[in-house]
């Protein structure tokens, strides 16, 4: 693949070439076509302007892909009423707190319960959160945002109940048994929506999710202002860099997905 772009001919084709893959899952493999086809749309999700939300859209798609993606697991530990693990922090980049933002935008009690914990967690780390503070999002001990869930939450699963115990409730360094395929598609599937960002032209910053929604919250029309360009997250506190093997790949995505765009 050379660095010039692509005709519009050849690009109409290639969309043609993607739609196959688009209803289908990620499967580990050297095959380059399915992350290409799932990346162009998402950026394609990203820069639509006619979308209400275009980080919902692009987020939704990624993280059905992700469910659609991930192998059975016989040994699941997890199941609906149990919470012990959302008591950490979590990871998100900017489409996925705009996600979520979005999806408590008219829930007046849940808006109230993040911009409450965002000013507990505000001097916290994340060790000290841990077992003790659980998610803004919990209801009943249920997600209540569970299908605007961001990625890490799909990805953070256990396969031994007591090594949940241990960490959350008895306070134990964090050993969770987790299958390494969801990690591993976690990780690809990041960098996949850390490429189109790039690709976009916007931050692919991460934050902590909650003091990332309440920026959000606290601010009018704030997708729309940072799909500008605008610093909506300037007071957030960022996460540190990603190790340079991601950096890397990301960069390799960017690369060879631009000239196809
Ligand atoms: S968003 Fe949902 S799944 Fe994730 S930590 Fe919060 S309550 Fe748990």
């Amino acid at each position: 693949m050379t660095n010039e772009r692509l005709s519009r001919d050849e690009r109409r084709r290639l969309r043609q070439a993607d739609a196959p893959y688009l209803s289908q899952g990620m499967t580990a493999g050297n095959d380059p076509r399915p992350m290409g086809a799932h990346l162009r749309q998402i950026v394609r999700l990203l820069q639509d302007r006619t979308s209400r939300s275009p980080c919902s859209d692009a987020v939704g798609h990624l993280t059905t892909l992700y469910d659609r993606s991930v192998p059975p697991e016989p040994n699941l530990a997890c199941h609906k009423g149990c919470s012990f693990c959302c008591s950490q922090d979590v990871t998100v980049t900017a489409p996925e707190a705009f996600f979520v933002a979005a999806a408590i935008r008219n829930t007046p009690t849940l808006i109230a319960a993040v911009l409450e914990a965002d000013a507990t967690l505000r001097n916290m780390e994340a060790e000290e959160r841990l077992g003790r503070i659980l998610c803004p999002l919990l209801t009943e001990q249920i997600c209540s945002i569970y299908a605007s869930r961001p990625l890490a939450c799909h990805a953070f699963i256990s396969v031994k109940l007591q090594a949940c115990l241990d960490s959350f409730v008895d306070g134990k360094p964090p050993q969770i048994p987790m299958p390494g395929a969801w990690i591993n598609l976690l990780y690809s599937q990041r960098m996949i929506l850390k490429a189109a960002i790039r690709l976009s032209g916007l931050d692919d910053q991460t934050y902590e999710m909650t003091a990332a929604v309440a920026a959000i919250l606290r601010q009018d029309n704030a997708e729309t202002r940072w799909l500008k360009g605008e610093p909506v997250f300037a007071a957030v506190k960022p996460d540190p860099p990603i190790p340079p093997q991601f950096e890397t790949g990301i960069n390799d995505m960017v690369r060879y997905i631009a000239p196809t765009l």
